[in-house]
C-alpha cells in the first residue's frame, strides 16, 4: 500500500478539506470553461498549467524531492474537488497521482524532482487492445535489444496520450515468470505514437485515446521495479491510489449533481399552485432518497481511509469495494437526478447531463465494477484474487 503520513491526517475531517489555493484555481479557471471542454472535448491545457501553479500535481511527491507529501486522503479531497466543477479534469490528474505513485517509488530522481515541481505530467498507459480491462494480463511485449528494450504494443485507453510528459507502461516480462514488468516510457519516444482520437459519451476533455509502439527502444533504466513485478507494484501502489482516487470523483460528481437538482428544485415553480418543485412531497423524497445514497457512499470512503490509515484488517478489502460503491452510486444518482430535474436537465444548461455522462464513465474504467465484484468474492471466500475460473 501507499506509504501514508499519519492516521490523525486521514481520519480528521481537515485532512478531507481542500487548500484554498485549489478552489481558487478551482473556482476561478475550471468551473468556468468545464461546459466548453465538453463541448469540444479539448485537453484542458490551461486547467493543468493552473494546478500545476498551485502545487497540484506535485502532491504525492515527498517533500525529499521538493513535493507535498500527501496522503491519499489528500488526493481523495483534491480530486474530489475538482470533479465537483470538471470530472474531466479530476480525471487526468488522478492518473497523474496514479502514475505518480510507481514514479515516487521506484522512477528516476529527475522525474521525481519536476513533478513535485509541477513540470511534469504523467498518466497510466496499462489496458489493451489484446486482453482489455484485464489490465493485469498485458500482451504487449518488451525485449532485449543490443542492450537496450525494445516495446511493442497497442495501447486501447490511455487519458492524456500525447498531452502527459511520461507514460506508466505495461508489458509482458522480458525474461522473468510473473505477468507484467512495468517502464516509464518518456514522451517523444521514437515509435510511440497516439493511435486514434477521443470522441467519448462522457469525461470528454481528457485525451483518453489509444496509443502504439512499434519498435520502441526505451532504456533499461526505464524499468520501474524487477522484471515480472509490474503486477505486484500495481496492486501494492497504483491500485489503491487509482481505486479511492475514483471513488473521490465519483463523490465529486454526485455532490455536484446535488447541487443543481437542489437549485432546480427550489428555483422552478408550479404557478398554479403557488410552489416550488421542492414543496411536492414526492420530489422531496426523491431527493432525500439520493442525498442519502451519496452520503452513504461518503461515509464508505471515509472508511476506506480510516482503514488504510490504522492498518486495520480490512482495509485491503475496502480498497477493493470502494471504487465500485461510488462508481454504481454515481450512475444511480446521476439517473436519479435526470429523472427528478425532468425535460430541465435533458438539456445542457443545468448541466446535470454533462454531469449523467460522466458519471457513467466509473464502472467501465478497469478494474470495471464486475472485475472488482470478482475480486471482493474471491478476497471473502478464501481464493486467489487471479487465476482459476
Ligand atoms: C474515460 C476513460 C479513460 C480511461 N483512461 C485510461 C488510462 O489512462 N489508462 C488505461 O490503462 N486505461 C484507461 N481506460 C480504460 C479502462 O481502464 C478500461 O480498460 C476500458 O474502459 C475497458 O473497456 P473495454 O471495452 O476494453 O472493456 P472489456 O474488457 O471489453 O469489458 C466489457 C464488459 O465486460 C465485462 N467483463 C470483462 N471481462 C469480464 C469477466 N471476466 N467477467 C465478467 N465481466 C467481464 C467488463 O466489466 C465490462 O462490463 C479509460 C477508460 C475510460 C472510459
Amino acid at each position: 500500500m501507499t506509504a501514508l503520513r499519519s492516521i490523525e491526517e486521514l481520519v480528521l475531517p481537515t485532512a478531507l478539506t481542500p487548500s484554498p489555493t485549489l478552489v481558487d484555481v478551482v473556482d476561478r479557471t475550471i468551473a468556468p470553461s468545464a461546459a466548453e471542454v465538453d463541448r469540444t472535448g479539448a485537453f484542458p491545457r490551461a486547467d493543468l498549467d493552473a494546478l500545476a501553479g498551485a502545487g497540484v500535481l506535485g502532491l504525492l511527491s515527498s517533500t525529499d524531492v521538493g513535493g507535498a507529501g500527501g496522503s491519499l486522503a489528500d488526493v481523495a479531497a483534491t480530486v474530489e474537488r475538482i470533479a465537483r466543477a470538471d470530472a474531466s479534469v479530476a480525471m487526468v490528474v488522478l492518473m497523474h497521482y496514479a502514475a505518480v505513485s510507481v514514479i515516487e517509488a521506484h522512477g528516476p530522481d529527475d522525474v521525481r524532482r519536476a513533478v513535485a515541481a509541477g513540470e511534469h505530467l504523467s498518466t497510466l498507459a496499462f489496458s489493451e487492445r489484446g486482453s482489455r480491462s484485464h489490465f493485469w494480463a498485458p500482451v504487449s511485449t518488451a525485449t532485449a535489444a543490443d542492450g537496450r528494450v525494445r516495446l511493442d504494443a497497442a495501447k486501447s485507453w490511455v487519458t492524456s496520450a500525447g498531452e502527459a510528459d511520461s507514460y506508466v507502461w505495461s508489458s509482458r516480462p522480458v525474461t522473468a515468470d510473473g505477468p507484467m514488468t512495468m517502464w516509464l516510457v518518456p514522451a517523444g519516444t521514437p515509435g510511440v505514437e497516439v493511435a486514434g482520437e477521443f470522441d467519448g459519451f462522457g469525461l470528454r476533455g481528457n485525451a483518453s485515446r489509444p496509443m502504439a509502439a512499434d519498435g520502441a527502444l526505451v532504456d533499461t533504466s526505464a524499468r520501474l521495479g524487477d522484471d515480472g513485478a509490474g503486477l505486484d507494484i500495481a496492486l501494492g501502489s497504483v491500485l489503491p491510489t487509482f481505486l479511492v482516487g475514483n471513488a473521490a470523483v465519483s463523490l465529486g460528481l454526485m455532490e455536484a449533481l446535488l447541487d443543481e437538482a437542489a437549485a432546480h428544485l427550489t428555483s422552478a415553480r408550479l404557478e398554479h399552485l403557488g410552489q416550488s418543485l421542492a414543496e411536492q412531497p414526492t420530489s422531496r423524497l426523491a431527493f432525500a432518497a439520493l442525498r442519502t445514497r451519496v452520503d452513504v457512499t461518503r461515509a464508505f470512503l471515509t472508511d476506506t481511509l480510516a482503514a488504510l490509515g490504522y492498518g486495520r484488517d480490512d482495509a485491503t478489502l475496502r480498497v477493493l469495494q470502494v471504487k465500485a460503491v461510488a462508481a454504481e452510486a454515481a450512475a444511480e444518482v446521476a439517473d436519479g437526478v435526470m429523472r427528478l430535474c425532468g425535460g430541465a436537465a435533458f438539456r445542457k444548461e443545468l448541466g446535470i447531463e454533462r454531469r449523467y455522462r460522466d458519471a457513467l464513465a466509473a464502472r467501465v474504467m478497469a478494474p470495471t465494477t464486475e472485475a472488482l465484484h470478482d475480486f471482493v468474492g474471491r478476497a471473502t471466500l478464501g481464493l486467489p484474487l487471479f487465476g482459476g475460473a
